[in-house]
């Protein structure tokens, strides 16, 4: 993902409407190109204003907006690889009893 195309997602990494790849993926590049990250900065500061605006009770920390965001991507995408990895393995046993239960009924 190039800047270009990382700018142009910005609102609706914001409004939430990133596919889990496409989500993952602006994360990392924000993380490592600091004139995203600072555009980033730019736009959260001003949703959140939109957002205390409209008469939102809760307390906006300016200071660690741009983080709040990143961290919350990245545990999701943690939990997400945790889950597949754990049905990767679910898969694994059931195959593995599946087999076994074959080859017993075959062995009488
Ligand atoms: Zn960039």
């Amino acid at each position: 993902m190039n800047c270009k195309q990382v700018q142009r997602q910005l609102v609706s990494y914001i409004n939430g409407e990133l596919e889990e790849k496409e989500e993952e993926e602006f994360v990392k590049h924000i993380r490592h190109c600091p004139e995203c990250y600072e555009e980033l900065e730019v736009y959260s500061t001003v949703f959140a204003g939109i957002r205390q605006l409209d008469g939102a009770e809760e307390e906006i920390d300016y200071r660690t907006l741009v983080e709040d965001y990143l961290e919350t991507s990245e545990e999701d995408a943690k939990d997400e690889h945790f889950l597949s990895t754990y049905v990767f393995l679910l898969r694994i046993v059931v195959t593995v009893l599946l087999f076994y239960m074959i080859v017993r009924c075959f062995l009488g």
